[in-house]
């Protein structure tokens, strides 16, 4: 499928149907693509439903808003059924989303998690069950990725200073976050739903499943409100309600791991998501490397920034989760474990100047084009 004309929709989306539009600028972002090319089918589809005369009955009003949650902004696209009234069916969706980040959030200090994360050592503290559940599930993911994926790096982002303004840690430093580091550090109580954690160093950084765990949210929220179809882009993580058409899925453009205004493959995507992630979005400069925001936690290192991998998941957790811990992997061992469990992976290599292209087995059946640069 070719990328799709950026002409400005904004005007025609004032189309009597919309009961709530913005016009936005077009810059060329990964983000900004897709919602171009879902602009421009809703335009199609209102043209469509206004010329198919006489109408079968009321067109179908689609809303869409966004908001700025998790340090980033989520903005939801959705199909009205016919029986809503308005404005407030997307409200559900956006209130678990704050929900979330007001128990999830390390950038604050009163969330459960951070409140965990400053809990003095040997003290089991209790954490609200549908947390501890999220966190159970999030543990399985890095017992099942072999601790490529781990919640538990606080103490090498400490060490890394990957909040601040970076910096080389000395060997000892380096090794002490290790030793901090990983969830075998926390004692986790099933029956009482109490964590308690073993070193002093020891917190729990939510960056790497909290958009996946709102997404899910999301999707929840908006089947409950009966919405067919729907598209969310959560900071680079989309999630998909029902396809595009009743034929045809929704089309993501996968940016080029160094630069993002430029799709270099499509993937097709109808109730499920799709998460990216690489080091190129951040990272900070040391002197004269650079820092990704992903570690290895085998190694205690941030990954070099090789490229990216997105994955497409029909559970929004897994998909973010995944991304991560295939990043982490790597192209080689990250696809050989893609293959082995049956994951859609798409691995974006850059070397030599050029980009390989790698997708896994599942994701072949996604892809919606042939790559212009690269090979399989
Ligand atoms: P993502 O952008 O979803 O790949 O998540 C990256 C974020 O997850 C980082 O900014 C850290 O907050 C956190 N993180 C870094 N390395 C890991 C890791 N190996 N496992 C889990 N979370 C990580
Ligand atoms: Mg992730």
């Amino acid at each position: 499928m070719p990328l799709p004309a950026q002409t400005p929709v904004g005007g025609a989306l004032d189309a009597p149907d919309k009961r709530e539009y913005s016009c936005r600028s077009l810059a060329d972002t990964n983000s900004q693509l897709i919602f171009i090319l879902a602009h421009s089918l809703l335009l199609l589809q209102t043209v469509a439903a206004l010329i198919s005369y006489p109408p079968a009955g009321p067109l179908p009003g689609w809303l869409e808003r966004e908001a700025f949650l998790m340090g980033t902004t989520l903005r939801i696209v959705a199909e009205l059924p016919d029986s809503a009234s308005g404005a407030p069916t997307l409200e559900p969706a956006f209130d678990a989303v704050r929900r979330l980040e007001a128990s999830l959030s390390t950038w604050r200090e009163d969330s459960d998690l951070a409140l965990l994360n400053r809990s003095p050592v040997g003290h089991p503290r209790a954490i609200p069950p549908a947390v501890y559940h999220l966190l159970g599930e999030v543990r399985r993911w890095t017992e099942r990725t072999g601790g490529a994926f781990d919640p538990a790096v606080g103490a090498l982002v400490d060490a890394w200073d990957l909040r601040g303004t970076g910096r080389h840690p000395s060997p000892e430093a380096l090794e002490r976050a290790r030793r901090a580091s990983g969830l075998t550090r926390f004692a986790w109580d099933d029956p009482t739903a109490t964590v308690a954690r073993r070193e002093a160093e020891a917190w729990l950084d939510s960056g790497g499943f909290g958009k996946g765990a709102a997404l899910r949210l999301v999707r929840d929220a908006l089947r409950a409100a009966g919405i067919p179809r729907a598209f969310a882009d959560f900071g680079g993580q989309w999630l998909a309600i029902g396809g595009r058409s009743d034929e045809n899925p929704w089309p993501v453009a996968v940016a080029h791991p160094a630069r993002r205004d430029k799709a270099v493959a499509w993937v097709g995507l109808r109730d499920a998501s799709i998460a990216t992630s690489g080091q190129s979005e951040r990272s900070v400069r040391v002197g004269d490397t650079r820092l990704g925001h992903i570690l290895d936690p085998r190694t205690g290192r941030p990954v070099s920034a090789w490229g990216s991998v997105t994955v497409l998941a029909q559970d929004p957790l897994a998909a973010d989760v995944l991304a991560t811990a295939l990043f982490v992997l790597g192209p080689a061992e990250g696809l050989r474990w893609a293959e082995a469990n049956d994951v859609a992976a798409l691995f974006l290599v850059a070397r030599d100047g050029r980009l390989e292209r790698r997708a896994s087995r599942l994701m072949r059946g996604h892809l919606l084009d042939d790559p212009t640069s690269g090979k399989e």
